[in-house]
C-alpha cells in the first residue's frame, strides 16, 4: 500500500492550505452572523478544480481520485468548515448525475456545478424519515412524459440558495427501498416553496425545508430506473469520510492555533506549554485526530480501488466528528476567557462540526452499520 500523498496531491493540498488561511480564515464568522454569501465566492471554489473532481472531462471537471476530494476537504474545514458543504453536495450531485443521468440532463448540469454556478442540493430527509430514511413519503407520480413530485424535504442543506435538488421519492405507490426513485427537480419549478431555519451553526449553508406542491418534471430527470435508496446509500458511504476529514481539519486549525498560543501565553512564570497537564492536552488530541484521519483516508483509498469501504467509512465519520469536538472544545478551554469570546472561533467551529455529527447519519446509526458489517445483515436493525 502506497502510503503517502503524491507530488500532484502535495500540491493541491499546498495551494488549499493558502486559500483556506489567507481567503477563507478571514471571513469564517462574517457569515455566522447574518451576511448572506456573494455567489462569486462559490465560483472560486470552481476556479481552484474543487467543485469538479467527481465530474467527467468532458463536462469541465477533473474527474480526480476521492483522495483529492479528502484533501479538499481538509484544507478548506481548516479555512472554512461549511465551505466544505459545497464541495460535498457537488461530489454527490457529480456522482448521481454523472452516473444515473440521461446525457441532456448531465450536460445541463455538470458545467455549472463545476463552475461552481449551480448548486444541487440533496433531498432525502423528512419530518417522519431521518435514520429510517427508506421510510419517506414524498411521491413522485408518473404523468404521460412527466412526473409529479408532491412531498416535503426537511433540514436540507443549501435549501435557500440551491438551484436544483436530488429529491428521494416513492415512485406511483411502490412499496420498500426498490420502490424509492431519485428526480433532479428545479428549484425554481412552480410548486416549489423554501424556509430557511433558524439554525444552530452551518449558518452559511441556508439549511431549511423544501415543499413539493404538484411539480411537473420531465421523466427524463430520474436518475437512473433503479432504486434511488441505493444511489443514495452509495453516495453516503464515501461522503461519510469526506465529512470526517472536514471535521478534521477544523479541529487540526484548531489545535495549531493553541499550540500558537500555549507557547506564548503564560501563567505562573511560565509558558502553558511547559505545563503537562496542557501539552498532553494536545498530545492526546493530535493523536486522536491522526487516527481518524487515516481512516478517514484509507476508507477514500479503498474507493479509489474500487473495492467496500462502508465499514471503513461509517467508522471515519463516527470517529472524526468525536475527536474534532473534542479538540475544539479542549482547544477552546485553553484559550481561557477570550476562547469563549466571539472574536475567537472555536464555539462558532463546536456549533458547525456538531451539525454534520448529525447530518448523513448519525453517531447511533454509524455504529449501526460497524456492527452489521462486522456481524452481518442478518444480526441488524438497520435497513
Ligand atoms: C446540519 C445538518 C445538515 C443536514 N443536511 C441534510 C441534507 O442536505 N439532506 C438531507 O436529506 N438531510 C440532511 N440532514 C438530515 C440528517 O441526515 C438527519 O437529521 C439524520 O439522518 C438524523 O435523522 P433525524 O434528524 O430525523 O433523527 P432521528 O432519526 O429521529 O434520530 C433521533 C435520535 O435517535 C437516534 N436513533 C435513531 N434511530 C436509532 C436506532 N435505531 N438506535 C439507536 N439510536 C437511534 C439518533 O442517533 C438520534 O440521536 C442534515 C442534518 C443536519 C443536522
Amino acid at each position: 500500500m502506497e502510503y503517502d500523498f503524491d507530488d500532484t496531491e502535495r500540491s493541491f493540498q499546498a495551494m488549499l492550505r493558502r486559500y483556506a488561511c489567507e481567503r477563507l480564515l478571514p471571513d469564517y464568522a462574517r457569515w455566522d452572523r447574518g451576511e448572506r454569501l456573494p455567489r462569486e465566492r462559490i465560483r472560486e471554489l470552481g476556479e481552484l478544480g474543487v467543485l469538479g473532481i467527481r465530474v467527467a472531462t468532458e463536462y469541465g471537471g477533473s474527474e480526480g481520485a476521492c483522495m483529492l476530494a479528502g484533501i479538499a476537504a481538509e484544507e478548506i474545514g481548516r479555512g472554512d468548515f461549511n465551505f466544505t458543504l459545497f464541495l460535498q453536495l457537488a461530489l454527490i450531485a457529480a456522482d448521481l448525475i454523472g452516473r444515473h443521468g440521461t446525457p441532456e440532463l448531465r450536460a445541463q448540469v455538470l458545467p455549472g456545478l463545476a463552475r461552481g454556478e449551480r448548486l444541487v442540493a440533496f433531498g432525502l430527509t423528512e419530518a417522519g424519515a431521518g435514520s429510517d430514511a427508506a421510510a419517506l413519503r414524498t411521491r413522485a407520480t408518473r404523468d404521460g412524459e412527466c412526473y409529479v413530485i408532491d412531498g416535503e424535504k426537511c433540514s436540507i442543506s443549501l435549501a435557500g440558495v440551491a438551484d436544483d435538488c436530488i429529491v428521494f421519492a416513492r415512485v406511483d405507490g411502490a412499496p420498500g427501498v426498490q420502490g424509492i426513485g431519485a428526480f433532479a427537480v428545479p428549484l425554481t419549478a412552480p410548486g416549489v416553496t423554501r424556509e430557511v431555519y433558524h439554525s444552530v451553526g452551518e449558518r452559511l449553508s441556508e439549511r431549511g425545508s423544501l415543499r413539493f406542491a404538484h411539480v411537473r418534471i420531465p421523466a427524463a430527470y430520474r436518475l437512473g430506473a433503479g432504486s434511488g435508496f441505493v444511489q443514495a446509500m452509495e453516495a453516503f458511504d464515501y461522503n461519510r469520510a469526506i465529512i470526517a476529514l472536514a471535521c478534521i481539519g477544523a479541529a487540526q486549525q484548531s489545535l495549531d492555533e493553541t499550540v500558537e498560543y500555549t507557547k506564548q501565553r503564560q501563567t505562573f512564570g511560565k509558558p502553558l506549554a511547559l505545563r503537562e497537564g496542557v501539552a498532553f492536552q494536545i498530545a492526546e488530541h493530535a493523536a486522536r485526530l491522526a487516527g481518524a484521519r487515516h481512516l478517514a483516508y484509507h476508507a477514500l483509498w479503498l474507493r479509489d480501488q474500487g473495492r467496500p469501504h462502508t465499514r471503513e467509512a461509517a467508522m471515519a465519520k463516527w470517529l472524526g466528528p468525536k475527536s474534532a469536538i473534542e479538540a475544539i472544545h479542549a482547544c477552546l478551554v485553553l484559550h481561557g476567557w477570550s476562547g469563549y469570546d466571539e472574536s475567537l472561533p472555536f464555539g462558532q467551529r463546536l456549533r458547525d462540526v456538531i451539525g454534520l455529527e448529525i447530518g448523513d447519519g448519525t453517531p447511533e446509526i454509524m455504529k449501526g452499520v460497524i456492527a452489521r458489517e462486522i456481524y452481518g445483515r442478518e444480526f441488524t436493525s438497520l435497513r
